[in-house]
């Protein structure tokens, strides 16, 4: 017959399970805690944005309006690129 009682592996695997489930909720207590806050400062006029330490999300992606200049290879000047070069050779 097997024991029915569990082995302390599957104890700490449930502890395990458990801690980090804790962990989880507190961890969105404490985000919510912290959004509700932000919501407040914007209500302010204050824009603040919680952002995970080395997340994936922090902002790299270039910000919205900061388009990127076009610089001609031709004549090496910006607004337009070499296939509407006006100074274009063989235009
Ligand atoms: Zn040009």
């Amino acid at each position: 017959m097997a024991d029915p009682k569990p082995t302390k592996i599957e104890k700490a695997l449930d502890f395990k399970a458990k801690y980090q489930t804790l962990m989880n909720e507190a961890r969105d207590e404490a985000i919510a805690s912290i959004q509700g806050q932000i919501g407040t400062l914007k209500e302010l006029g204050f824009t603040f944005e919680l952002v995970e330490s080395g997340s994936r999300f922090s902002a790299k992606a270039p910000k919205a309006g900061e388009k990127k200049q076009r610089t001609c290879k031709i004549c090496g000047k910006t607004g337009h690129n070499a296939r509407t070069c006006p100074q274009r050779p063989n235009a």
